[in-house]
């Protein structure tokens, strides 16, 4: 299960998630109040469905740590009945590093939420972005590191495993990208050396879409596809060297225990892709499409009785797909999850892009990206951090994903 808090208390200028800045309490406490309804209404439509099976709960946002311990309190307490009795269930909060709050800050909220009876929290998110303080000021942060040590200082008291993100490729005259990757390398360096156990580590690429404000600024700053590869090359050989191993998604782990579920489940069972702007969701014959529609959403969330069809129809595009899409995207998406898929069958090259896509492939047997073995292919462990320039490029070339793929 996901949820989404839309509120921050600072505005950084390289996101383009749904969130806004947030003015008061009150706005807050209303939105809590109609979460809490539509977990009620889920409630009662899951009961006809069957008994609750939820194995992990991701709280993003936005910044879901501007609720209060109160409130997440009884946001988790809603949420429990979807967790089955007695079986563990992964819970996550994204925390942003807040140059107001201390370690006793930390300790006492997270310190609430982990030692909960049920659902407690077992692991927390922590954006850190960047590790000069120049730089996070610059991308509108209004933290520091000396902010995120305070909260490192108490998730690794308290919580059995959390995640740092880093960002790469914000343009910065100052560093390069190949120079933000060796900053990264320094960060994990840096905070192992204070005692920090870092159990993972995840490094996202800004992607080059239109609702990042930066890049809308400064669009010709953006680093070559090329670099961009280069650059994770050096991350993943740096954090190998340092012990990680590949997580899921550009996630590297401390060991198999830190692997995140929720990240292993979008990429492996739920078939999540981004193609483009928005987001796509793999059904039995069809995929669907959730659009950015924040107005769609705010009519539809205000209307006072709305029914599970008409939010569906109205929030979703659906799409059917015929045979030929179907095999495209099993492929691709098989070998972005890093499950072996079978080559494709050479009678195939009728369809042009299924034609397209056995040569792609073949190429990137060749160069090692991919490995053949027993008529299966599937992403060499050394190409794990390629995984969505290797999407990107076996995309096919009529409906082009982003030009990370070309550097392929
Ligand atoms: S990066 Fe995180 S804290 Fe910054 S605006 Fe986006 S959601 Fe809010």
């Amino acid at each position: 299960m996901y949820l989404h808090i839309p509120f921050c208390r600072i505005n950084c200028n390289f996101c383009s998630l749904h969130r806004s800045l947030l003015r008061d309490d009150g706005e807050l406490e209303s939105y809590l109040s109609a979460l809490l309804r539509e977990l009620g209404e889920f409630g009662d439509h899951l009961g006809i469905l069957g008994s609750p099976r939820m194995s992990t709960l991701y709280i993003g946002g936005g910044t879901p740590s501007v609720l209060r311990i109160e409130q997440l309190n009884r946001l988790l307490d809603r949420v429990a009945v979807f967790a089955p009795q007695g079986v563990p269930v992964e819970a996550t909060i994204e925390c942003a590093p807040d140059a107001g709050r201390d370690a006793a800050y930390w300790t006492s909220f997270l310190g609430a939420l982990a030692t909960r009876t049920r659902l407690p929290i077992t692991r927390i998110s922590v954006g850190i972005q960047a590790w000069r303080d120049h730089a996070l000021r610059r991308m509108g942060r209004g933290s520091t590191k000396r902010a995120v040590i305070e909260l490192l200082r108490a998730a690794d008291c308290l919580l059995p495993s959390y995640n740092v993100d880093f960002i790469l490729g914000y343009p910065r005259e100052e560093c390069t990208v190949a120079g933000q990757a060796v900053e990264i390398l320094e960060a994990v360096h840096d905070l192992r050396e204070l005692g920090f156990s870092l159990p993972s580590v995840s490094v996202y690429q800004l992607w080059d879409v239109e609702e990042i404000p930066v890049l809308r600024r400064r669009p010709h700053e953006m680093p070559s596809a090329d670099a961009v590869i280069e650059a994770l090359w050096t991350i993943q050989r740096g954090l190998y060297g340092m012990g990680y191993v590949p997580g899921a998604g550009t996630t590297f782990v401390r060991g198999e225990e830190h692997r995140h579920r929720w990240t292993v489940h979008r990429c492996r069972e739920f078939r999540h892709l981004g193609f483009g702007s928005g987001s796509y969701s793999f059904l039995p014959g069809g995929f669907v499409q959730r659009g950015r529609d924040v107005d769609g959403y705010k009519r539809v969330l205000s209307a006072p009785h709305v029914s599970w069809t008409e939010i569906d129809d109205r929030l979703n595009t659906v799409f059917r797909l015929t045979a030929e899409d179907v095999e495209i995207r099993r492929i691709i998406v098989g070998l972005r999850s890093g499950t072996p898929v079978p080559l494709v069958e050479a009678d195939a090259v009728e369809s042009l892009r299924l034609g397209e896509l056995r040569d792609k492939t073949r190429r990137l047997c060749r160069s090692g990206v991919l490995e053949e073995r027993t008529g299966m292919i599937a992403l060499s462990e050394d190409a794990f951090m390629l995984t969505n320039a290797v999407s990107a490029f076996l995309h096919p070339a009529d409906v082009p994903r982003n030009s990370a793929g070309s550097a392929l």
